[in-house]
This record gives C-alpha cells, sequence and structure tokens, in this order.
C-alpha cells in the first residue's frame, strides 16, 4: 500500500508537471497567434511572418507530445486505481522497477515495446 501511495504521489507530480507544461505552450500559443493576427490586421508586409510560423509548428509539435504525455499519466493513474499499473499489457508479467523509474507511465516492459 505503502509503495502504491508512493507511485501514486510520483504519478501526481509528474501529471501536475505536464499540466503546467501544456498551460505554458497553450499560452504562448495564443501570444503567438494574436501577434500574427496583429501583424496581418496591420495590413503590412511581415518580414517575421516565416520566422513567426516555424516557431508556430514548433510549439504546436511540443503541446501535441506534451497532450499526449498528460494523456498517458492520466492512463497510468487510471491502471493503479484498477490494480493493474506495473504489469505488462501484453505479456502479463511485472514491468521492472527500473523500467518504471525511467518512464513511470510505461505500460509494456521493454521487451514487448515495439
Ligand atoms: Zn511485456
Amino acid at each position: 500500500m505503502e509503495h502504491a501511495d508512493r507511485v501514486r504521489a510520483l504519478l501526481v507530480s509528474e501529471q501536475d508537471r505536464i499540466g503546467a507544461r501544456v498551460s505554458k505552450l497553450e499560452h504562448d500559443i495564443a501570444a503567438l497567434t494574436s501577434a500574427r493576427r496583429s501583424a496581418v490586421d496591420d495590413d503590412e508586409h511581415d518580414p517575421d511572418g516565416e520566422p513567426l510560423s516555424a516557431r508556430w509548428s514548433l510549439l504546436a509539435g511540443l503541446l501535441d507530445s506534451a497532450r499526449d504525455d498528460a494523456r498517458q499519466a492520466a492512463d497510468a493513474l487510471r491502471r493503479l486505481d484498477a490494480g493493474t499499473y506495473g504489469v505488462c499489457a501484453q505479456c502479463g508479467e511485472p514491468i521492472p522497477v527500473g523500467q518504471l523509474e525511467v518512464r513511470p507511465f510505461r505500460e509494456r516492459c521493454v521487451a514487448c515495446t515495439p
């Protein structure tokens, strides 16, 4: 039980960290979007147009992956509640602790990960 509580605390703190990353990226993208819009509203040739869209693509990619991490964190917490956390979803064997320390949201053992 104590172990499960420790795992839960770890997963929740990871989830908080990821949530903060998602919020920050959303904020950055919103700021960038309004910067682009005002550049267009000004109806001026925008020499920064390219770099802005490149930056936007970069942030959008980071946000996608942060949201994916958030989903994995939520899944891991659900598995913890269901009592299946740390059990490989494929072979049903316990996932070695060392592998979970590297990737706490791991759903499969290294051998079963494509
Ligand atoms: Zn496995």
